[in-house]
């Protein structure tokens, strides 16, 4: 017997029991993203792994174990994206984009990622990521602050914390890895395999570690805090006062360096407890130099990218489920006339109630039985079309929530009745 169908590890189907969720969630983000002028963009899935090393870095884990790469017959390497931030850089310098003026644009997709899978980490998994090219000040990193303590917000979210950091200037970077590689060498005793590995390679990350061992040694390690350079410390300072004034609450974490290896000056994360390891939903920050790096005009940009998979974890976890509210019917209808006929009836449904689910019966079983389907799609009203309403040209109503009465009346009456049941 050959072996049983499935899915590849790590890569999740959305079954449909779970989409009524999903879509409601996607479209309270895009649309409160379109309210604050953001436009909806899509890359491809596949770029050159080229364009992913350059964007990336080296030295991430990203680029270093997780991307999923083949090679093409003409030689060429290829990858699976494992974020969006690199296709989007790269389609801003195809098409010239940024000369127009700011760009505010926001992505949607499966990125990634060959990462073990666990809760909260997948190997397919979705983000919703927004994206701004050409402004440089610090009102811009607020708004993006702003837009977010608003969608959690408007989804009821609670215990989420903001956490806030700077990374300054890649010059002021330079003399912080100086003296923090000088730090770690004297105690290279108490850093990890990983950790000894990146001292050569990228320093900053051992600050980004999740082993918790070495937490005390971070946190006494010298902080880049302190060798910002002045524009840096005058840019954060300024992001500081937007959230103040926004009433947003957030913990400066001089620990927080991100994973990726493009950012500069402002970095963040909305973190929660309430996922076990998996805490951030939410993750961002500046990469003025990135767009020249890739070889594009020097153009600032700022951006953040929201999982998806761990945002319904919470909303879970906290209890938040998305119920459908929408008007939903089930039309009932015996012998072949009234099929016919209920499908006539549908369609003009469809057009008088454009916001209403309707569930055409599609087992032309007996009364009974298309009762039962009526019941099991948990629809608010059964519409019947029986021999009697057949001939009267009429329907019948019966409420399937609650005690209400069967009624019998003709169409343009049950569309009243319909618009004013809800
Ligand atoms: P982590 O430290 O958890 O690995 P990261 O720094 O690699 O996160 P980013 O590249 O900043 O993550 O991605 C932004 C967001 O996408 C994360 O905050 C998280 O919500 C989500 N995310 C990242 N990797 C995964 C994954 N493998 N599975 C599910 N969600 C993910
Ligand atoms: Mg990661």
């Amino acid at each position: 017997m050959s072996k049983k169908i499935q899915a590849i590890r790590g890569m999740n189907d959305l079954l449909p029991k779970d989409s009524a969720l999903w879509l409601s969630l996607e479209k309270t983000i895009f649309d409160l993203f379109i309210s604050y002028g953001y436009q909806n963009i899509r890359t491809p899935i596949v770029e050159k792994t080229d364009t992913f090393c350059r964007a990336i870095g080296e030295a991430t884990d990203i680029v270093e174990k997780e991307m999923y790469s083949w090679t093409e017959s003409s030689g060429e390497s290829l990858s699976l994206r494992p974020e969006g931030t690199a296709g989007c850089v790269r389609m801003m310098i195809e098409h010239n984009l940024p000369r127009e003026g700011i760009q505010k644009v926001f992505y949607q997709g499966a990125m990634f990622r060959h990462e073990r899978p666990q809760k909260g980490r997948y190997r397919q998994f979705h983000q919703i990521g927004l994206e701004i090219f050409g402004a440089t000040n610090a009102k811009v990193d607020a708004e993006l602050m702003m837009m977010t303590h608003a969608l959690w917000q408007v989804l009821g979210l609670k215990n989420i914390v903001l956490e806030i950091n700077t990374l300054g200037s890649s010059e002021a970077r330079v003399v912080y890895r100086k003296i923090l590689v000088a730090y770690f060498n004297q105690h290279k005793d108490r850093l990890d395999e990983d950790s000894l590995r990146r001292l050569k390679t990228n320093p900053l990350r051992i600050l980004d570690t999740k082993n918790e061992a070495m937490h005390s040694l971070i946190n006494n390690a010298p902080k880049l805090i302190n060798c910002l350079d002045k524009e840096s410390t005058q840019h954060f300072e300024q992001f500081k006062t937007y959230l103040d004034a926004l009433g947003i609450t957030y913990v400066v974490n001089t620990r927080l360096v991100r994973g990726l290896d493009y950012y500069s000056r402002t970095v963040f994360e909305w973190t929660t407890t309430d996922l076990g390891a998996q805490g951030t939903i939410c993750a961002g920050g500046r990469y003025d130099g990135l767009v020249e790096k890739m070889g594009g005009t020097p153009t600032p940009a700022v951006g953040l990218a929201i999982g998806l998979e761990r945002l319904v974890l919470l909303l879970e976890a906290q209890n938040l489920i998305i119920t459908d509210s929408a008007l939903s019917i089930y039309l009932v209808a015996l012998g072949e006339k009234a099929q016919i006929k209920s499908m006539q009836i549908a369609s003009a449904l469809h057009d008088a109630l454009p916001d209403a689910i309707l569930y055409n019966d599609l087992t032309l079983g007996s009364f009974k039985s298309q009762f039962k389907k009526a019941d099991k799609s948990k629809a608010h009203f059964a519409l019947i079309l029986g021999e009697e309403e057949l001939s009267n040209n009429q329907v019948s109503i019966k409420p399937l929530k609650g005690q209400g009465e069967q009624q019998t009346m003709d169409l343009e009456e049950a569309v009243k009745y319909f618009k004013e049941s809800k």
